[in-house]
């Protein structure tokens, strides 16, 4: 299957030249200059990884990620005009995956999204109890049945699974999974909870896979 790359730049020039070297390399490649186009395009299209500038008019790179990052972990290489800007960038923890100064040759660039593409192929989906879950596509599975599951329910099943057995308290629960968001209280926590076990119930009735742990919180445990 042919590999989707969106380029985000508004110089046309390099646009052009960076696509005519991802075209080459077999890739498909979509280009956008607007910033403001780029969620709704990733939503829609859900490319296999973005080149996003930072300097965007419309709306910059660095929101762009931070947004995308809400409901996805598709890969993310930034662009940027300035070397010194990039340890600031990193201080940002936006969730991309690699940094690219300009000027840059064509070739490196190709070079460096071959890479991330091998270092997210390589890395596993999650697998348990016949749960498979992807954390690039946010899409989790049960017995093959797709669980349909919700940016925050996807992270909080993942948190759960990745630990399994290990009680979670819910202050802990809310710490590791919505610390982008400013209203949450521990019934927060309760009703993804039993938003995720209906969704689990729906494609596998009489599956508890998370448990209950009275006053404590919860954990991921298949019932005996
Ligand atoms: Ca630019």
């Amino acid at each position: 299957m042919t590999e989707k790359i969106l380029i985000v730049e508004d110089e046309p020039k390099l646009a052009a030249l960076l696509a005519d070297y991802m075209k080459a390399s077999g890739f498909e490649v979509f280009t956008l200059s607007d910033g403001i186009q780029v969620e709704v395009w990733v939503r829609e299209n859900k490319p296999n990884l973005i080149i996003l500038d930072i300097m965007l008019p419309g709306r910059d790179g660095m929101e762009i990620c931070k947004n995308i990052r809400f409901f996805s972990r598709i890969p993310i290489i930034m662009v940027t005009a300035r070397v010194e800007e990039i340890d600031r960038l990193l201080g940002l923890e936006l969730g991309a995956d690699d940094y690219i100064c300009k000027p840059f040759s064509p070739r490196e660039v190709v070079a460096r999204v071959k890479a991330v593409l091998r270092r997210v192929r390589d890395g596993q989906a999650i697998q348990a109890q016949g749960l498979v879950l992807d954390e690039h596509t946010y899409r989790a599975t049960l017995h093959g049945q797709d669980l349909e599951l919700t940016a925050v329910e996807f992270k909080l099943l993942q948190l759960l699974v990745e630990h399994s057995g290990r009680i979670f308290s819910r202050q802990q629960i809310m710490e590791k999974i919505y610390h982008e968001e400013r209203f949450v209280s521990d019934r927060t926590v309760d009703s993804h909870i039993k938003k995720l076990r209906r969704k689990i119930e729906t494609v596998a009735p009489q599956t508890t896979l998370i448990q209950s742990v009275y006053s404590v919180g919860y954990k991921f445990e298949p019932s005996p």
